[in-house]
């Protein structure tokens, strides 16, 4: 089983229990912090999208797959897509096996979300 296939399962537990993206959120509150209204409106909204965890719509609705919006691999306009497997932000990254939450701390602990959106306004876009 991949770290994605984990993630979705772990997500999919959460939904069952009536718990949206909990442990994501956990997680991630407690591993970073994020002050919002500092940075663009853009900004803010990534960072809460990264934060909740939420999918996106398509992915719960049983829509048509979304592709990436910077690399447009089918299906791939997924959290984990943009975050762990985009090849447009390999140089993002940090090397390692990572799972989602804690990519996504280091991503704020670091200050990595304002440079993606510098170079690729599309990233994790709300839709
Ligand atoms: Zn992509």
């Amino acid at each position: 089983m991949s770290s994605n296939s984990t993630i979705a399962h772990n997500l999919d537990t959460c939904y069952g229990k009536g718990s949206p993206s909990s442990i994501h959120y956990v997680h991630v509150s407690h591993t970073s912090s994020v002050t919002y209204g500092r940075k663009s409106a853009a900004h803010d909204l990534v960072a809460m999208r990264l934060r909740l965890g939420y999918r996106y719509y398509w992915e719960v609705s049983g829509a048509a797959a979304v592709p990436c919006k910077l690399c447009h691999s089918p299906a791939g306009h997924t959290l984990a897509h943009y975050v762990m497997k985009c090849p447009l932000l390999v140089h993002f990254r940090p090397h390692g096996n990572w799972d989602l939450p804690p990519m996504i701390s280091w991503f704020f602990n670091n200050d990595i979300i304002p440079a993606i959106l510098k170079d690729f306004p599309l990233f994790a876009p709300p839709l």
